[in-house]
């Protein structure tokens, strides 16, 4: 047998996710986001998954990866959250049929570049307009959106038009009101430049924090992304709460047990000493696996279905765990480090990060399983 460290991804899980997504919104259309390889869970086989689940859309970075998608045999509108990249871009997302996010003027000219030099072009695509609502991170400040707007307009190659934002503090107490006053705001400036235009305004504003708790930013389209791998964006309501079922299950088995006395200490740094006679067990699983380094001892974890503790430092290929709970642990004993019966939240909140880190750092050494 190889390496038992495997990271297990349950579909079935996914799907329900994105059930409970759609119940959150009565109107709107959903892009799952598969960003980063999907949150590590693999961008190609999350996708299907929720082709097969009647999603509406994808959203992505790379133009790599949406045309992945694509070969993937996936047909539904793909959303490039970044927009294009540079100019040799525009051609394979017309051809490729890629909305595109615009946040600064450059991929405007892009654009109006492309129809110069190809003024017979016949395909369109649908832009997204990002505006810069707070959170100053990308998009357009909101005085220059209406022009941007009527620019995009009158660019032969764009089809339909939506405004776009993005929340900084969605999942924070403070919540989107601040935004999405800006977002009136900018809405307001283009109904009194042109009532209809205003009032056919389109938007794509929620990322699942604001799907969850905040109805008033649903609009056309919406963006979730980590509640689709069964976390939830809040440190005070619980993906189990939400009934939001956890799609990765980090396992590996022990592959060595040490008998301790007191005083004696594991791992590098012998950060953790004994302080009574027990039985430590070695986990194959360490940094090299995206295993958190800094996770301190104290970070849960399961043993044949116990949760107890780590204990010292994670090493490269190793990490060691407390059995004086776990009797009956043996050689071969089957770890959780997150997922079924341990949520990723919880040991994202014992290694002071958050799920969407954990679930990205997993390294492509560790296997993956469709459950
Ligand atoms: C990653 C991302 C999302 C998804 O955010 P979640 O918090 O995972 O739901 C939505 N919109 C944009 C622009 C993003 O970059």
């Amino acid at each position: 047998m190889s390496r038992p460290i495997q990271a297990e991804i349950d579909l079935a899980a996914l799907q329900h996710n994105f059930f409970r997504t759609q119940a959150f919104t009565t109107h709107s259309r959903h892009f799952a986001v598969v960003k980063a390889n999907a949150y590590g869970h693999g961008q190609v086989r999350v996708a299907r998954a929720l082709h097969q689940a009647n999603v509406d859309g994808f959203a992505t970075l790379r133009i790599e990866d949406a045309l992945e998608m694509r070969q993937a045999g996936l047909n539904e509108p793909i959303l490039l959250l970044e927009g294009l990249f540079s100019y040799d871009e525009v051609k394979t997302a017309l051809e490729q049929q890629m909305s595109v996010v615009v946040h600064h003027h450059e991929q405007l000219q892009l654009l109006q570049k492309f129809v110069v030099e190809h003024p017979d072009y016949s395909q369109k695509i649908d832009v997204f307009l990002k505006i810069n609502s707070g959170m100053n991170r990308l998009g357009l400040a909101p005085k220059e959106v209406l022009e941007t707007y009527l620019q995009l307009q009158d660019c032969p190659i764009v089809r339909d038009l939506f405004l776009m934002t993005h929340f900084a503090l969605a999942d924070e107490p403070e919540g989107v009101q601040a935004q999405m006053e800006v977002m009136y705001w900018v809405m307001e400036q283009f109904k009194r430049y042109d009532l209809k235009l205003g009032e056919q305004l389109r938007c794509c504003l929620a990322n699942s924090a604001a799907i969850m708790r905040y109805p008033e930013t649903h609009y056309d389209w919406v963006r979730p992304g980590v509640m689709l791998y069964g976390s939830s964006p809040f440190t005070n309501q619980t993906a189990e709460y939400f009934d939001l079922r956890p799609v990765m299950t980090l396992r590996s088995h022990l592959i060595g047990i040490q008998e301790l006395r007191p005083g004696e200490r594991v791992g590098y740094g012998g950060v953790y000493t004994a302080p009574e006679r027990m039985r430590v067990g070695i986990v194959a699983c360490g940094y090299a696996d995206g295993y958190p380094r800094h996770a301190e001892t104290g970070t849960p974890i399961l043993v044949d279905g116990i949760r107890t503790q780590t204990l010292g430092r994670v090493s490269m290929d190793m990490l060691c765990v407390d059995l004086r709970h776990v009797p009956e642990a043996h050689l071969g004993s089957d770890v959780i480090l997150w997922g079924r019966g341990l949520p990723i939240d919880q040991v994202a909140a014992a290694c002071g990060t958050i799920s969407y880190e954990l679930m990205c750092a997993v390294a492509p050494r560790v296997k993956i399983v469709e459950i």
